[in-house]
This record gives C-alpha cells, structure tokens and sequence, in this order.
C-alpha cells in the first residue's frame, strides 16, 4: 500500500537548478522544502558558532562535517510543519546523512529522488552568472534572472557578490565530489524504484512540467 506522507529529495549538480525546482514543487504540492546549503548559508549570517563553523568548508566548496548539518537537519526535521511530508535540497548528501534521514523517518513516509542531470560544461556556464545578496540572500542569475538594476540586490538594496565556493577552482573540486557523493543515493533510489531522473537542460518551466508529469505518473 502508498503510504500517503511523500519526501521528494533533489539532487544534481551544483548549479542544476534544484533549488529553484524545489521551491516551485514546494509551491505546488503546499509542502515545505528546506535546503541544507540556506539553513547553514543562514548560520553564517546570524554569525552563529555553527555558521562559523561550517563557513570554513563551504568557502573551500567542501562538505560541510556530517555532525554539523545532521544536527541541523534533524532540528529541522522535527518541526511541526514536516509531518505532512517535505521536499529537501541538497541533503542527504552521503551515507551518513542518507542513514541518519532514513532513521529519523523510521519508514513512515514514501521517499522519492529527484535527480536533475546537468553536464560539467553546463553547470560551469550557469556558475559562473550566479549572484548572491550578502544580507539577505537573494538568488539573482546575470542572464537567466538578471537583477533590476545591475550589481544591486532587488529585495534589499544590498550590493550583490560571487558566492565564495562559486570561484572556477572550487566549481571544479565541488563537481567532482557530487559524483561521489551523489553515488550512495543513486544506489539507493534504484535499488528501491524511488528515482526519477530529470534533463536539467531545459527552461525552468519545462524541468518542473517534467518533474510533476513523473510524480503524477509514479505516485498517484
Ligand atoms: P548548496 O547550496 O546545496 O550548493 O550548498 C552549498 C554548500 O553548503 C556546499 O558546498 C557544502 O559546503 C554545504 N552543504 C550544503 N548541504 C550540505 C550537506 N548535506 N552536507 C554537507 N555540507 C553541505
């Protein structure tokens, strides 16, 4: 039998879009989405001990220490909004998270991945246009979702920078370790028929008309 509670979990390349993806499904399925890369984005600007931290690996592009981010996760999880099932945004992201998520969920919820498949070239391109507000955190795109008025943030009036881990060098090391960390969920989607796998090299429109064409075709 369905169980009736769904988990989607994005995954895919730094830059694939699954942020935005997650957002827009979270809109339309009235299911909260948490992405682990704002929560700790979010430490760091209430300059929190954990956000300080956890600062250190993420301006390198590596992943943050497991202790740190399940811990979050786990607080996250266990608001009251997320009985009702959740989308997640770059978390699990080995293992160790995959395992620590599947215990916190102890079997009661259907789980889906969803991952959205973007070449290196691709994701190098999308990167490289990605502009951040510092204070309030903002996404802006310089081609896809240009700001209003250049460099300068829409929501705040802040002046927009480069994410630090969105540097070429650290694009590059944060590629080749989604590939290993992208492994143990693969693995773990196939073996229990819960993948659905997206071309990420569409228009925004098009990725999410696919996505919800899957989820209706797999889940209702
Ligand atoms: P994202 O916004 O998902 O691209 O994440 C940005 C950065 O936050 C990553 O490069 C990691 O340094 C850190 N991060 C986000 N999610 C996790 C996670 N599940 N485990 C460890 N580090 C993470």
């Amino acid at each position: 039998m369905k169980k009736s509670k769904q988990v989607f979990i994005f995954f895919g390349p730094p830059g694939s879009g699954k942020g935005t993806q997650s957002d827009m499904l979270s809109v339309k399925l009235g299911l909260p989405a948490v992405s682990t890369g704002e929560l700790l984005r979010n430490e760091q600007r209430l300059k929190t001990k954990l956000g300080k931290d956890a600062a250190r690996y993420m301006k390198q592009g590596k992943l943050a220490p497991d202790k740190i981010v399940e811990a979050l996760m786990d607080k996250r999880l266990l608001k009251r909004d997320m009985a009702k099932g959740f989308i997640l945004d770059g978390y699990p992201r080995n293992q160790s998270q995959l395992d620590d998520l599947l215990r916190l969920l102890k079997d009661r919820y259907d789980i889906w991945l969803i991952e959205v498949r973007v070449q290196d070239k691709e994701v190098i391109n999308r990167l490289s246009g990605r502009r951040i507000c510092p204070k309030c955190g903002a996404n802006f795109h310089l081609v896809y979702n240009p700001p209003k008025k250049i460099g300068i943030c829409n929501v705040c009036g802040s002046k927009l920078t480069t994410r630090e881990d969105d540097k070429l060098a650290t694009v590059r090391g944060r590629l080749s370790r989604y590939k290993d960390t992208a492994e143990p969920l693969l693995i773990y989607a196939k073996k229990h028929k819960k993948l659905m796998s997206i071309n990420g090299e569409q228009s925004i429109a098009k990725v999410q008309k696919d996505i919800l064409a899957k989820i209706t075709k797999l889940i209702d």
